[in-house]
Order: C-alpha cells, then sequence, then structure tokens
C-alpha cells in the first residue's frame, strides 16, 4: 500500500463491533484510546486476550467484551510523546495455528504458501478436525491434478508432521463467518480426540 500510494500507511485497530480502539503512531506503536476504550489482556488457555469495554456506546454495551483477538498491553512510554498507552496484537488468534501432536505450532502463514503458482483456486480453507488430520476444502472448477495433490501431501508430511494426513475436497463454497469473514486456517479440537 506505502508503495502505491506513495506515502506512509498507519495500522487502526478496530472491529465492527467497537470501531476504534487503537491507532498506530509515526513510532510505529499501537496507542490504545483510552478516551473510547477501556483495553484489558487475560491469560486464557495460555494465551492472551483482549478484553474490551467501549467507553462511547450508549447503545449496545460491550463490557469486558472478549473480542477473540489476542494481544496486551505494553509498559512503558513511547518515543512520539503519545499518553496514551501502547498495545501489541498477536499474531493470531490461536484456533488459527495448526498444532501436531508432537507439539510443534505451525502458523497460518505457512498454509496461505502453501497453494501458491496452482491455477484455477477461487476459495479454499484448511481446516484440523482431528490432530492427525487436516483437511483442505477448495473451491476450484478444474480441480487439482493428482501431481499437484500428492506434491501438497507430502510436503504437509514433510513440513508439518510426517503423520499427518491431508484430506482434499472440492466444494462449491465456503462460507464466511458469522462476522463476515473468511478463515483461511482454523484449528478445530473435538472434545473426543486426544488433542496436544
Ligand atoms: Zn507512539
Amino acid at each position: 500500500m506505502e508503495q502505491a500510494f506513495q506515502c506512509k500507511v498507519f495500522n487502526q485497530y478496530g472491529s465492527r463491533e467497537i470501531p476504534n480502539i487503537a491507532c498506530e503512531c509515526r513510532h510505529g506503536n499501537q496507542h490504545v484510546f483510552t478516551d473510547m476504550v477501556y483495553l484489558e489482556s487475560l491469560k486464557i488457555d495460555n494465551e492472551d486476550r483482549l478484553i474490551i469495554t467501549s467507553l462511547t456506546n450508549r447503545v449496545m454495551p460491550f463490557i469486558r467484551y472478549e473480542i477473540g483477538d489476542s494481544g496486551r498491553l505494553k509498559e512503558g512510554n513511547c518515543a512520539c510523546g503519545s499518553p496514551f498507552p501502547m498495545m501489541e496484537m498477536g499474531l493470531c488468534r490461536s484456533n488459527d495455528i495448526i498444532k501436531t501432536r508432537s507439539g510443534k505450532s505451525i502458523y497460518p502463514s505457512y498454509f496461505i504458501h502453501l497453494l501458491d503458482g496452482l491455477a484455477d483456486i477461487q476459495q479454499y480453507q484448511f481446516i484440523q478436525s482431528e490432530p492427525d488430520k487436516i483437511t483442505l476444502n477448495l473451491v476450484s472448477p478444474s480441480g487439482l491434478s493428482s501431481e499437484a495433490m500428492s506434491s501438497l501431501r507430502a510436503r504437509v508430511r514433510r513440513d508439518v508432521d510426517e503423520n499427518m494426513v491431508l484430506e482434499i475436497n472440492r466444494v462449491d463454497e465456503i462460507k464466511r463467518t458469522i462476522s463476515g469473514k473468511h478463515r483461511f486456517v482454523i484449528s478445530q479440537p473435538t472434545r473426543s480426540s486426544a488433542w496436544p
């Protein structure tokens, strides 16, 4: 974006429910709009989760709302001089991270690049429903060649886990989440399976 528009681009953090949470300053730190939100971070399931109270929404109260993002408040002062406290976001949500039986964590970026160079893929989603199984749902009119499918399976066994099974399904569509997001990678632990 900076290349295309020839200007500095700043990151702003907000959501549909709570639009103004934090904004990046010229030193690259995210400052929390403490005049509009009360932001907390709580350790839940070994992950720092953001808990937000909106101070401006008088129509629908959001009080200690778990927004679904991970992140935490940062100590100290920023060189920009802003009195607003700093925060940092987690890389991604914990249920976007594929975890193997051996305890390895694989971030979504790995799976997003796995399909690089393959043609005719309109939508895709990787879902880990069991510790040793990932399902790749693809919307692709012509589908993948058998060489492409065996190459994907071999790469997953090599990079993720030697026992990881990759099941590839062609589907008509991939539904968005209730908030309208398309999730590329979902780790969906089931209670019955022994999750690492
Ligand atoms: Zn700053």
